[in-house]
């Protein structure tokens, strides 16, 4: 039994004051009526101030259960690697979770394949869990191949990634044509990729591995679909962008 996982990716939103008083309005409205495991991935410079309030209001009301993730990271440990932040600085910090691969990362800062292994490698070896994003562009799947372009991304990031990591990597199937645009992907066509990437999986590693990974859909996940997309077989929760930002927009998708 899969237990539904959903992540906030607050992009370049919000500053640490602006963090602060989300993450009061979220914990005064806060319920979880789906009992399902939930995080939110500020800008690093809020992480520090979202995990201190956190710990603060989950230890006011102990059902509130959010954790925190950041949005990157670099593979390296430490050094002459200016403007770059490092897995054990996020340790240090308190935080679960590290979205890698992004399409906003992998697009406009021309992350490749190849370092977004390095840098599971590295989250792994530092204990954090990353959500791994894969996904076409729209070109990719006009042209019929998005279950091979997507499936691609997937072999070359997980490559001699050991099977004994599988149980802390999530992966976040996100169609670049449907993150911010409003145009969400059916439950069906999100469904069969989220099937294919799992029957890859199984390939990869073994159907234990496949049935216990947690595979997110993203990409304009809103109140008004949540439900439609979440209960879908193969889709396990969701990483949202624009609506994370809006407390009772997060909320309502959290108790889809
Ligand atoms: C994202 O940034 O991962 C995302 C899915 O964004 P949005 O929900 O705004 O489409």
């Amino acid at each position: 039994m899969r237990t539904p996982f959903i992540a906030g990716n607050w992009k370049m939103n919000l500053n640490h004051n602006e963090a602060i008083k989300f993450i009061d309005d979220i914990s005064y409205k806060f319920e979880n009526k789906n009992n399902i495991r939930i995080a939110v991935c500020p800008p690093f410079t809020s992480l520090r101030s979202v995990i201190l309030v956190l710990e603060d209001e989950m230890a006011k009301n102990p059902n509130m259960i959010i954790k925190t993730g950041a949005q990157n990271m670099y593979f390296e440990e430490k050094g002459a690697f200016t403007g770059e932040i490092s897995p054990e600085m996020l340790k240090a910090l308190g935080v679960e979770y590290v979205i890698i691969g992004h399409s906003e990362r992998r697009e406009l800062f021309e992350e490749t394949d190849e370092l977004i292994n390095k840098k599971l490698k590295a989250a792994f070896k530092h204990e954090l869990k990353p959500i791994l994003c894969i996904g076409e562009p729209l070109k990719i799947r006009e042209e019929g191949k998005a279950q091979e372009y997507t499936l691609g991304q997937l072999e070359k990031d997980l490559n001699d990634i050991p099977e004994s990591e599988l149980n802390n990597l999530t992966i976040a199937y996100e169609p670049i044509w449907a993150i911010g645009t409003g145009r969400t992907a059916t439950p069906q066509d999100a469904n069969e990729m989220c099937k294919a990437i799992r029957q890859k999986i199984s390939k990869l590693y073994n159907d234990k591995c496949a049935q216990n990974l947690i595979i997110q859909y993203g990409g304009s996940v809103k109140p008004s679909n949540a439900k439609e997309l979440m209960s879908m077989p193969d889709i396990d929760g969701a990483l949202v962008g624009g609506a994370s930002i809006n407390v009772d927009d997060f909320l309502a998708i959290i108790n889809y």
